[in-house]
């Protein structure tokens, strides 16, 4: 059994070893990737419940030349330790710029939303490379939402309020990613200036089949209906989720029911489905 024991912790130290060497490859591939086309973004439509598009959310996309692709749970958070973020998201603002003036000229109004981490949120000029980027493209800034997780806006939320409130100024909005995943406290949801909600879809996988997770679901959107607030709900995949949504007066809905991601040539062609 001991011989047992040591062998089993040599396993994990080698796996372990294993799962630092990958880190360190993917770190470096990273370094060199931005600004190559292995980065894309991809594009998922949000929809009302009379089936018109609302808007779109952005989502980044790494093929690594050996690898494949690489799901963005994995290199976000090694581009985020890294500080490799700020370049990236850089990166995808300016992208998403051009779809902005893209979509302006097709005539169509509706706002895209891009995510934004948590380092990049709190880079000391984030607000000036913003409103740089935006600057040099051009693109109308009220059609754009930043979607940022409760915890990077609560750890100092005065600075964040200063920074949403600039940012309000250029005219952007902001959105809560994940909501009701973070945090127990509602009451900075009356101080941050903001304009929606996302609920995670952890609410929505069980819904309305699990009566607990249709409660929380009902209470978010009444809530927000007060707050005058709008809602998303994400990870939307099947008819009674979307009817139990319509029934309770969610804003817009997203998930694989209507549309998975793709990518933007096919959505700017028109095939948001
Ligand atoms: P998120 O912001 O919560 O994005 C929603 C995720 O749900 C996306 O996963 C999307 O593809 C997926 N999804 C959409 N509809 C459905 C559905 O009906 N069912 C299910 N099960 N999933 C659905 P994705 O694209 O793999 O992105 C994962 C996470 O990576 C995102 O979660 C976001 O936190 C992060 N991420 C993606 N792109 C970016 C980016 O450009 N910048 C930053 N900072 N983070 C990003
Ligand atoms: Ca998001
Ligand atoms: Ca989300
Ligand atoms: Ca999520």
């Amino acid at each position: 059994a001991k011989a047992d024991g040591r062998n089993r912790i040599a396993f994990y130290e080698s796996s372990m070893h294993q799962e630092v060497e990958d880190r360190l490859a993917l770190e470096h591939d990273m370094s060199h990737a931005i600004g190559t086309t292995q980065f894309k973004l991809q594009i998922q439509t949000q929809w009302d419940s009379a089936g018109r598009v609302v808007g779109a959310e952005l989502l980044m996309r790494w093929d690594h030349p050996e690898r494949g692709r690489i799901s963005p749970d994995v290199f976000i958070p090694i581009a985020e330790e890294s500080g490799m973020i700020v370049r990236l998201g850089d990166w995808a603002l300016q992208e998403t710029c051009a779809m902005l003036l893209k979509i302006k000229q097709t005539g169509k109004l509706y706002p895209l939303s891009i995510n934004v981490s948590p380092r990049q949120f709190r880079q000391a000029d984030f607000v000036k490379r913003v409103q740089q980027i935006i600057q040099q493209s051009g693109a109308p800034a009220d059609q754009l939402i930043f979607e940022v997780t409760e915890g990077v806006l609560i750890d100092d939320e005065n600075g964040s309020i200063d920074r949403m409130t600039e940012l309000n100024a250029l005219g952007l909005r902001f959105s809560i990613d994940d909501f009701g995943t973070g945090y127990c406290s509602l009451a900075y949801l009356k101080r941050l200036p903001l304009y929606e909600l996302k609920i995670d879809e952890c609410f929505i996988r069980d819904t309305p089949a699990n009566s607990d997770d249709a409660a929380i679901v009902k209470l978010i959107l009444a809530m927000a209906r007060q707050l005058n607030l709008k809602v998303v709900a994400e990870g939307v995949e099947t008819h009674a989720q979307a009817a139990f949504l319509t029934q309770n007066h969610c804003d817009a809905m997203q998930g694989f029911l209507f549309s998975r991601p793709m990518a933007i040539s096919d959505w700017l062609d028109n095939k948001k489905a």
